[in-house]
């Protein structure tokens, strides 16, 4: 790939214009340099959207984890591949070298096999961010099984789910895990949950709390002295180019899940061309996403993308506001963490906080920032680039999707000039396209409409385990012989593409098309406001009216609430007009969020139309307690 680490703009327009002129030339250039291949590909790519079927490098044999460890072994085994930070500050870190990992991996794979995983078998893996979260990731790749990590804070409900979803044998989880000062039963989740998965042969549990904890006879067992008996070598399992790698459900904040099912090649080569590019990897960095590997950015940009890069990788146990709001940026200057990566959600929220947790600090390590997950309001961009970044580190506003796998519009740093809540530019290959209502592409700039994308990349999502139809449903069906991705975006004068949300969040207010995110960019500028949502609720003379829910600081709260609502909708009507004047604002104390931060709209929504019988699956909510609240005062 050293061809292809870009380092000015002029050169991210020749790549990427290659790699729109002739997209097998550009991604098979990518896929001949760095990678191990058993065997090359007979065809670069194959594809019909119409089906949608799509197929990269077929006929080419590889194993994952020999481009993430073995390939690194004689090079870089002594380099730090995971660096683990745990939840307690007082507890040391641990540095797991390139070649501790092979031989752990290796181990791992050898009791996966003894306790009958084969290829093809899917593992669900329960575990909290610990380094046998990311070792059992790797373990299953090595012998050809398919992973499905469930995210370590979900219900036993939303577990039992997935497991059967996608007819899991095995399942590896913990006896506990800690989050900040909490201590959780992840193994009595798991219990509950496999009452209801006759499937569930075989229970593997990591120690990581000593709690005490129930085994089932014939069931579960201790996973460290399997470990410790283990044969540290595996031969990896040589698979087929489009083999399932695994399956990981959306986060669900749209409702049923969906097992979105990713492949071996075209995933690895596209995560870590990204990688390489978005965070300007080079060899001597710390790189830190926070993240769980629970979510597809913790597979792609925790696990795959940096190993198979080489890079030390840190996994953090923790949270950010344990023991106090200082620990990102504590765990920065102690590691020297050289690119951070995390959510708008968690900026907000530190954002909140007084600034000595920040500036206590020493930060200077630091070279790039990157958010994903939302997009970010103008508030907290400028937070994070004043007072983190100390306007030094160019942040990138990466936009993807758990259909994506890997990043599809960011800056790439140091040659994308940025500009706050913009995602800016599509990565090599990339082709987005802006759609109105009727179907039709909408060509230039200073426009807006439906993301869709062109052609494939060497990651997109294969199907919906075990619901094609599904697939081609949500996501080729609304345009034909394109990729819609149920996003709104702007293009501005130069190109930069501006992500508003997702399109069932624009509200048609009198006949204007409304996005929710401007509007609350807008409130959440005031200085009272710490966060906002709005939502449209039916109206008999516009058709649709707004709806706010806001949550105040703590210096708001004191603030005389109608005077409050007046200077929300000056700002609005200031920032964007008079038509997007909210009719209702009601003040509360949290908004209904998914476990990986994002507001679940589709409760607001029912909400603010008084019609709040059948909430549907809230199972993946962080805080299913601030709905009674918000239920209580609704207006
Ligand atoms: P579900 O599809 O089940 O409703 P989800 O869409 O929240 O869940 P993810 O795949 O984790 O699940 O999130 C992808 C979505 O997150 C994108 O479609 C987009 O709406 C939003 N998103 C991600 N990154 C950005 C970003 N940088 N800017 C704006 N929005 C983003
Ligand atoms: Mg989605």
């Amino acid at each position: 790939m050293s061809n292809y680490h870009i380092k000015h703009l002029e050169e991210y327009f020749q790549v990427y214009r290659k790699s729109v002129r002739n997209p097998e030339e550009f991604w098979e250039e990518v896929a001949e340099e760095h990678f191990v291949w058993r065997k090359k590909w007979d065809s670069v790519l194959d594809w019909d959207f119409s089906k949608p079927e799509i197929k990269w490098f077929d006929g080419a044999q590889l194993n994952i984890t020999e481009n993430c460890i073995d390939r690194h072994l004689h090079i870089r085994g002594n380099k730090t591949a995971i660096l683990f930070e745990p939840n307690d500050p007082k507890e040391p870190a641990e540095h797991i070298t390139y070649r501790q990992l092979h031989e752990r991996v290796c181990k791992f794979a050898n009791v996966l096999k003894d306790n009958g995983v084969e290829k093809g078998d899917r593992v669900v893996i329960y575990l909290p961010m610990i380094p046998e979260l990311a070792i059992s990731v790797l373990a299953c790749a090595r012998v050809g099984a398919i992973h499905s990590v469930v995210f370590a804070g979900f219900s036993s409900t939303a577990l039992a789910t997935r497991i059967n979803d996608c007819d899991a044998k095995m399942v590896l989880t913990s006896d506990g895990s800690y989050r900040g000062a909490k201590t959780i039963d992840l193994k009595g989740i798991v219990d509950e949950a496999l009452a209801q998965c006759p499937g569930v042969k075989s229970v593997l549990v990591a120690k990581r709390t000593g709690a005490k904890i129930h085994m089932e006879k014939g069931r579960d067992q201790w996973l460290q002295p399997l470990l410790d008996k283990a044969y540290s070598d595996y031969p990896a399992e040589i698979m087929d180019a489009e083999d399932p790698l695994f399956i990981l459900y959306t986060s669900g904040s749209t409702g049923r899940p969906k097992g979105m099912m990713h492949t071996t090649a075209g995933y690895m080569v596209y995560t870590a061309f990204t990688f390489k590019n978005v965070f300007q990897y080079r060899e001597e960095d710390v790189y830190w996403c926070t993240a769980d590997v629970g979510w597809i950015t913790g597979h792609s940009y925790i696990v795959y993308g940096p190993l198979a890069n080489g890079a030390t990788t840190v996994m953090f146990e923790g949270v950010p506001s344990y023991p106090d709001f200082g620990r990102f940026w504590e765990v920065v200057q102690k590691h020297k963490v050289t690119q951070f990566y995390t959510a708008p959600t968690a900026i907000r929220a530190l954002a909140k906080e007084n600034l000595e947790f920040v500036d206590k600090y020493d930060l200077s390590s630091l070279k790039v920032l990157g958010t994903v997950g939302e997009p970010i309001n103008e508030e907290a961009w400028h937070w994070y680039n004043d007072h983190v970044g100390e306007k030094k580190c160019p942040i990138v506003d990466t936009w993807w999707q758990t259909e994506t796998g890997g990043i599809l519009i960011s800056p790439i740093p140091f040659s994308t000039p940025t500009k706050p809540t913009y995602a800016t530019l599509p990565m090599p290959g990339v082709q987005p396209a802006l759609m109105d209502e009727n179907g039709k592409e909408i060509k230039g700039n200073q426009v807006d409409g439906r993301l869709c994308i062109k052609f494939p990349w060497p990651s997109i999502a294969r199907t919906i385990w075990g619901d094609h139809q599904r697939y081609k449903d949500t996501y080729f069906s609304a345009f034909e012989g394109k990729y819609f991705t149920g996003d709104g975006a702007l293009r501005d004068e130069v190109g930069y593409y501006r992500i508003t949300g997702r399109v069932d969040d624009v509200i048609i207010v009198s006949g204007h098309n409304l996005g929710t995110a401007p509007i609350e960019d807008a409130i959440n500028e005031h200085p009272a406001v710490a966060e906002s949502a709005i939502v449209g609720f039916p109206h008999d003379i516009k058709g649709n009216a707004l709806y706010g829910y806001v949550i105040l600081k703590e210096t708001g709260e004191s603030r005389d609430r109608d005077n409050l609502k007046k200077e929300i909708n000056q700002m609005i009507t200031e920032h964007i007009g008079p038509i997007a004047k909210l009719d209702k604002i009601q003040f509360v104390p949290g908004l209904p969020k998914t476990r990986s931060g994002k507001i679940m709209r589709r409760i607001l929504r029912k909400i603010a139309s008084k019609d709040t019988s059948n909430l549907g699956d809230i199972s993946t909510l962080l805080n299913p307690e601030v709905v009674e609240k918000i239920i209580e005062e609704a207006l």
